[in-house]
């Protein structure tokens, strides 16, 4: 996925609570680099675009956590 407006996504992430460290848990790569949150199906490689937004997500909101 190139070119979409991410922002909304992002948005909708920072009013979540929980969610960012949910995505951020969930969505990491395999041993093939495919990721696993996305589900073994679809075949998406890591990054993915959930990632992407989480790691956004984070920024925006302003507390980085390790
Ligand atoms: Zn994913």
């Amino acid at each position: 996925m190139d070119g979409g407006d991410l922002s909304p996504v992002v948005e909708f992430m920072v009013s979540q609570p929980g969610m960012i460290e949910r995505v951020l848990a969930e969505h990491i790569p395999d041993a093939a680099g495919d990721c696993i949150g996305c589900g073994g199906q679809m075949r998406v490689k890591w990054k993915c675009v959930h990632y992407e937004c989480a790691v956004l997500a984070r920024d925006r909101r302003g507390r980085p956590r390790p």
